[in-house]
C-alpha cells in the first residue's frame, strides 16, 4: 500500500484530534491531477482549521492546508503534464477537499494555476492565499480607478500576512501607505516593507463615528468589525476600501454615511472561489510586482512537524509576515 506523510484532522464525539501520520494514497479524493506537494504555507484560515476554533473543516478525516505548490505526477487534464509546476489556492481544499499539508494532493485541474515564470514554488507559498488576496485587493482598488496620486492608502492588520504583502505591493506602486498595527514593536519591519506612517490599531478598533476626519482615499482591510467601520468613516470623498478579513470580528457595525455622503465604496474580496482569469491576472502581477527581497524578509520557513504549533500561533496573532512549509 502506498502512503505519504500528512497532517490529518480526525473527529470524535467531543473534539478534533490533529496529528502528523501516514495517509494512504488510495484515500485521496477525486481529481484529474495528482501532484507532489513540495511547499505549503500557514494562513489564518489554516490556523482556524488546525485549532478547531471555527468550523472550517467540513469533512473528516481532513488533511488541512488551503495552499499548495508542487510538481504534477499524473494528469488527465489537457492544461497540465507530468513535471509541470503548479499552485493551488482555496477551492475548498483543507475544508471540504483534502488539502496540502501532505506530500501528495489530488484535485481538479481546473483549480490549478501554472507556476508563473520567475517564481519558485517556495516563493509562491511565501505569497500564498494571504499574498494573492492582497494582490486581489490592490487590483480591486485599481479597477475602481484609484491611483497613488489620489492620496494615502491605509492597510489594517498590517503585520499579518495579507497586510505585509499589501504594504510591499502598494509601496512599490508608489502609494503613501499608512499601516495600522497593534504591535508597536513591528514598526521597523513595517517601514522596511514600505510603510510611510504607522498608526496604533486602537485608533480604529473602538466605537465608530458615522463620519470622521477624511484621512485616506483607499484602504485594504483584513480586520473587519469596528476597524472596517472606522476605516470607512475616515475615507475621503470618492474613495474605496476592500474588505477581505475578520481578524477583529465578522460584524460590521457601520453607518451608511460614508456611502451616501462621500460616495465611498466597499469592495468585497474573496480568494476561495475567485474565477480563474482573475487568479491568473493576480499571479502574473505578483510575479512581476512583488519585490523578492522584501518577500524573503517577511518569510520564515518551517516543516510539516511545526505546522500544528504554527496554527495556534497565527490565531493568537504571534506570527509575523508569512510562513512557508517546506515539505520536500
Ligand atoms: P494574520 O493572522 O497573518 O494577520 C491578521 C492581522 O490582523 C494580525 O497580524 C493583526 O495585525 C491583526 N489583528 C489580529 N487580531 C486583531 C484584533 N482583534 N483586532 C484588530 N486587529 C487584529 O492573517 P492573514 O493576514 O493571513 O489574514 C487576515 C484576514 O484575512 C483573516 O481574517 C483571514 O481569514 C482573512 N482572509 C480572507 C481571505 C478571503 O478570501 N477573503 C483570504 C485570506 C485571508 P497587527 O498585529 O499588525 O495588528
Amino acid at each position: 500500500m502506498c502512503t505519504f506523510r500528512a497532517i490529518v484532522i480526525e473527529k470524535n464525539d467531543t473534539s478534533q484530534i490533529v496529528g502528523l501520520k501516514d495517509f494512504s494514497e488510495a484515500d485521496l479524493m477525486d481529481g484529474d491531477v495528482t501532484f507532489r506537494v513540495t511547499h505549503s504555507t500557514v494562513n489564518y484560515k489554516d490556523g482556524l482549521a488546525l485549532t478547531g476554533k471555527a468550523p472550517v473543516v467540513r469533512r473528516f478525516p481532513m488533511i488541512p492546508g488551503i495552499d499548495g505548490a508542487g510538481v504534477v505526477e499524473a494528469s488527465g487534464h489537457p492544461d497540465f503534464r507530468v513535471g509541470d509546476q503548479v499552485i493551488l489556492n482555496g477551492w475548498g481544499t483543507g475544508e471540504t477537499h483534502l488539502g496540502s499539508y501532505a506530500e501528495k494532493s489530488r484535485v481538479k485541474g481546473d483549480w490549478l494555476v501554472p507556476l508563473p515564470a520567475g517564481l519558485t514554488p517556495a516563493e509562491a507559498m511565501a505569497i500564498g492565499t494571504a499574498g494573492y488576496t492582497a494582490m486581489l485587493s490592490v487590483l480591486a482598488l485599481e479597477k475602481h480607478g484609484l491611483q497613488p496620486s489620489d492620496g494615502p492608502v491605509i492597510v489594517t492588520g498590517a503585520a499579518g500576512g495579507v497586510g505585509s504583502v499589501a504594504i510591499a505591493l502598494l509601496a512599490k506602486a508608489g502609494w503613501h501607505v499608512i499601516a495600522s498595527t497593534g504591535r508597536a514593536e513591528e514598526a521597523d519591519y513595517l517601514r522596511s516593507l514600505g510603510a510611510a506612517e504607522i498608526i496604533d490599531r486602537n485608533e480604529l478598533s473602538g466605537p465608530m463615528r458615522p463620519l470622521g476626519k477624511e484621512r485616506w482615499i483607499a484602504g485594504i482591510d483584513a480586520v473587519g468589525s469596528h476597524t472596517l467601520a472606522n476605516v470607512l468613516s475616515m475615507t475621503r470623498y470618492g474613495g474605496a476600501v476592500t474588505a477581505c478579513g475578520l481578524a477583529q470580528g465578522m460584524d460590521l457595525p457601520a453607518s451608511v454615511a460614508p456611502f451616501i455622503l462621500r460616495g465611498v465604496s466597499l469592495l468585497g474580496i474573496d480568494s476561495v472561489m475567485c474565477p480563474k482569469p482573475r487568479r491568473l491576472e493576480a499571479w502574473a502581477r505578483l510575479a512581476t510586482d512583488l519585490d523578492r527581497e522584501k518577500l524573503g524578509q517577511i518569510t520564515t520557513t518551517i516543516h510539516l512537524e511545526n505546522v500544528i504549533t504554527a496554527g495556534h500561533d497565527i490565531i493568537v496573532g504571534k506570527v509575523q509576515g508569512r510562513l512557508v512549509v517546506d515539505i520536500e
